[in-house]
């Protein structure tokens, strides 16, 4: 048997890898849902089914997209035909539209109608030496975090993407971002977003799908101790019931870094997190806006309309943690009410604030990621904080799954 504890996107990832080979698998997840951090439910004070955070993924997302053609759900991720990013500048009003194109080089950047305005083609070289930093530095060290085109694109793409304000952040996780999509050209950047909800793609197929496959889920199943013996785990303590572990069973642990730490003896793993603000407001939104909006000096960062909703996101959200829930939505309503030629008067909203969103992505952090491995035979790791080479994604933990999974199928095999 193969228990996977946490039922989050890396845990279900790597169900649904060993599932493939009709292996026993047990998730046992401590809440009563599945996702993580990537969930649905429903909000009273909206009346709506929202999510926790609007997720954006990009074509250029293999793994997750792999992830949803497996679980039959691929068809609820949709995007813009081609590779375009809308933004405003909420102080000046300019607006611009940049457009990648559909190829496999990125053309768009030899192309003025295409590139941010104001920009030449050298502006672009220093996101090619980001793609390539040898050693892992905080991003202001290797590029100049100013200028149009920082301002304009890179900065809003690079904290959306790290979770940080991009002169702190991790050259080596910009590097990795840039290399898997702007460097494909359109094909890899085209947004795609779970229009009707993240549930409804990631985890309601997932369940289902790997049900039908013998996967038992054990929700409200909380795993409170492991106990080591001979290079092994030998028992489980869930907050219910006790496993001993048996010379075919194994574990992948797929709960937060701030979990594992209690678990696993000597585990270095991320120590510090960084939150993210979204807001939800109950409303049809105009048909004039485009599928996504950056904007740039405001308080919101990203605005989505969604069905019967608008949805602001806010990254590195940390400084507006206190200010009172109500004049927040207030502060992130004014913004979209201006951008949306809508009225300041605040429609239902829910204001959704995740205090440990990602882990911080600074070069110091990033060099705490574990490998899946461990020292002990029977137990691996996933997470999107452990060593992918990515930032905290949907995409990261997915492959962190995909990854423990193959280790464990790898090591069961060569025991039999
Ligand atoms: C607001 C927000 C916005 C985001 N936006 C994006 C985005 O736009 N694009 C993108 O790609 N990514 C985004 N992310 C990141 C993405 O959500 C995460 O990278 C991904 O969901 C992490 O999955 P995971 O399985 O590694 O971890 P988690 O989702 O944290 O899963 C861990 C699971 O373990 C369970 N657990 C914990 N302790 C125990 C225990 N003792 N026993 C059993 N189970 C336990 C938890 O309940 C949880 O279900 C965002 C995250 C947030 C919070």
């Amino acid at each position: 048997m193969i228990h996977i504890i946490g039922a989050g996107l890396a845990g279900l990832a790597a169900a649904e890898r060993l599932s493939r080979s009709h292996r026993a698998v047990t998730i046992h997840e401590a809440t009563a849902q599945a996702g993580g951090r990537c969930r649905s439910y429903y909000d009273q004070a909206t009346g709506m089914v929202i999510d926790n955070g609007t997720h954006l993924l990009l074509s250029g997302n293999r793994a997750a997209l792999a992830f949803t053609e497996a679980i039959g759900s691929r068809s609820g991720l949709r995007g813009p035909d081609e590779a375009q990013f809308a933004f405003i500048d909420i102080a000046s009003g300019e607006q611009w539209t940049l457009r990648f194109g559909d190829s496999r080089f990125p053309w768009w950047v030899f192309d003025k109608d295409r590139r941010v305005p104001q920009t030449g083609v050298v502006d672009y070289l220093p996101l090619a030496r980001l793609a390539w930093a040898q050693t892992d530095k905080p991003i202001g060290e290797i590029m100049n975090c100013g200028g149009p085109i920082y301002d304009r694109f890179v900065g809003p793409l690079l904290l959306a993407a790290l979770n940080i304000a991009p002169p702190e952040g991790s050259a080596k996780l910009a590097g990795a971002v840039v290399r898997e999509t702007l460097a494909l050209g359109g094909q890899a950047c085209r947004p795609l977003l779970a229009y009707e909800g993240l549930g409804s793609v990631f985890v309601e197929p997932a369940i289902t799908h790997l049900r039908g496959r013998g996967v038992v889920f054990a929700f409200e199943d909380e795993l409170v101790e492991l106990l080591f013996g001979n290079g092994r785990v030998s028992r489980m303590t869930f907050a219910k019931q006790t496993i001993n572990l048996g010379e075919n069973d194994a574990i992948i642990l797929a709960v937060p870094p701030y979990v594992a730490t209690n678990f696993v003896p000597d585990l270095v793993a991320p120590s510090s997190f960084r939150g993210i603000v979204n807001a939800h407001f109950r409303i049809d939104p105009p048909a004039h806006l485009p599928p996504m909006l950056g904007v740039i000096n405001g308080t919101c960062e990203w605005i989505f309309p969604l069905p019967n909703r608008i949805s602001a996101t806010i990254s590195d959200g940390g400084r507006l943690f206190d200010i009172p829930r109500a004049e927040l939505a207030q502060i992130i309503w004014n913004d979209i009410a201006k951008v949306a030629g809508l009225s300041r008067d605040l429609p239902p909203w829910q204001i959704v604030r995740e205090r440990r969103a990602t882990f911080t992505a600074t070069p110091e952090q990033n060099a705490r990621r574990p490998a899946a491995e461990t020292s002990w035979q029977n137990l691996f790791l996933a997470g999107d904080w452990t060593q992918t080479g990515l930032p905290a994604t949907i995409e990261g933990a997915v492959r962190s799954g995909y990854r423990a999974a193959d280790l464990v199928s790898h090591r069961l095999k060569a025991a039999a």
